[in-house]
């Protein structure tokens, strides 16, 4: 049993002499039988209180070559694709005991997102080549629920259709689609727990779902790479880490050194593939370690989402303009942060940055939230006002059909249009 959290210099000298040992033979396999990791790790020599001088991982190199991350190539039996939002697709190959051990963690994190025997499971998540879809069905059959697989495929009609007909107590869905769907459906379900990934859990998306169906939002945190390693409990005060095989990280996100904190970038290693290995890899989410115990009554690390580390909007005029102060800006007009999303479009010479927010409300709400939203950004406040190179507006909208939603349900919170400058 492995899982260990590291967050100062220190902590890397702290582990036990059999944990040692076991990450130290890992970085022996992977510097021999993988290919990326012979050429980067033939200087790094396998001591773990040096891990963090390690180089990371970077996600450009896998999508460029990912046969040169795979440890054993003629024992792979699945490649599947991760991709979506940061945009380059990068192939996962995975072994047959690669597939057995992360079905049974994703078994774990289900279980502790409150699954059990008997359910009767709507999966609206990507099978197809994404891992997501096939893992969660398979971890459902291990807990000995039933599965419609139901995939991306479907219409709201049906989806709708087949949730009332076969009196699904369970969907696995995106926030956003679980909030659309309710949002056309109230009542009449049997619907109880909603398990999400994919996209951060808004107090909006959670109250959607408790409107429509009286159902609870249940995260689950992963990724293709690694496939699902945490729950949210009942506590619903982050999430629980489950997967033993694993090492966690939080870097400062500048120097890529140990925070020193609790905040900071995650970086993991599964110390137990045999196909694609990943030793240091950022999955490009700040977050915040919690090693207190919860009041679920589990001692297991707790994870919370803070922000992508990435998602910082580059205006042509030379603006950085982060989610957070934005956030702000609805929340001191309307209390909360309903569902929003940022689209840009135009080019360099001029901007147009639409901020849609899905609420109903008059034009002087609108107004408001404008004069918020530029008076939280001085700068951006400035090129409004006088240089003019951006144009600024807000949309209200109850329903979502000023929405952009990506072909797998989720809503980012920001949509570029904008032409490449010339
Ligand atoms: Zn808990």
């Amino acid at each position: 049993m492995i899982l260990i959290v590291l967050k100062d210099k220190k902590d890397y000298d702290r582990l036990e002499p059999e944990f040692r040992d076991k990450v130290n033979s890992y970085i022996c396999f992977a510097r021999w039988y993988v290919p990326y990791y012979r050429r980067s790790l033939q200087d790094f020599c396998a001591d773990f209180s040096r891990y963090y001088e390690m180089p990371l991982t970077k996600d450009d190199s896998l999508s460029s070559d990912p046969l040169s991350f795979v440890a054993f190539q003629d024992r792979v039996v699945r490649a599947t694709t991760s991709g979506g939002t940061s945009g380059k697709r990068k192939m996962i190959f995975r072994t047959e005991e690669d597939l057995d051990r992360s079905v049974d963690t994703v078994a774990k994190v289900f279980r502790g997102a409150g699954v059990k025997r008997g359910d009767r499971i709507a999966i609206l998540q990507p099978f197809d080549m994404w891992n997501i879809g096939h893992h969660a069905m398979a971890a459902f059959q291990r807990i000995g629920a039933l599965s419609f697989p139901l995939g991306l495929s479907g219409t709201d009609e049906y989806v709708l259709w087949i949730l009332e007909k076969l009196c699904c107590n369970v969907i696995f869905a995106t926030p956003s689609r679980a909030s659309f769907l309710a949002s056309l459906h109230k009542g009449g379900l049997c619907l109880e727990r909603v398990l999400c990934t994919g996209e951060p859990i808004l107090e909006a998306h959670r109250e959607s779902v408790r409107k429509a169906w009286g159902a609870e939002i249940f995260g689950t945190y992963g990724t293709e790479e690694v496939d699902g390693i945490a729950y949210e409990c009942a506590a619903h005060d982050g999430y629980h880490l489950v997967d033993e095989d694993l090492i966690v990280e939080i870097l400062d996100p500048e120097t890529l050194m140990p925070a020193g904190g609790r905040t900071g970038l995650l970086v993991l290693s599964k110390i137990n593939r045999t196909g694609t290995v990943l030793l240091r890899y950022s999955v490009g989410d700040i977050v915040e370690v919690d090693e207190k115990p919860c009041r679920c009554g589990s001692s297991m690390p707790r994870i919370k989402f803070i922000r992508r580390a990435s998602e910082i909007i580059y205006l042509y005029n030379g603006l950085k303009i982060s989610l957070q102060p934005i956030e702000g800006a609805i929340r001191s007009v309307l209390g909360y942060v309903p569902l929003y999303q940022i689209i840009l479009e135009g080019s360099g010479g001029k901007e147009v940055m639409t901020l849609v927010i899905q609420k109903g409300g008059s034009d002087e709400v609108r107004d408001r939230v404008l004069r918020s939203f530029l008076s939280s950004i001085p700068d951006l406040e400035e090129a409004y006002a006088l240089d003019k190179t951006i144009e600024i507006k807000v949309v209200l909208d109850a329903s979502f059909s000023s929405f952009s939603m990506t072909g797998r349900g989720k809503l980012p919170r920001v949509v570029d249009r904008r032409k490449p400058q010339p």
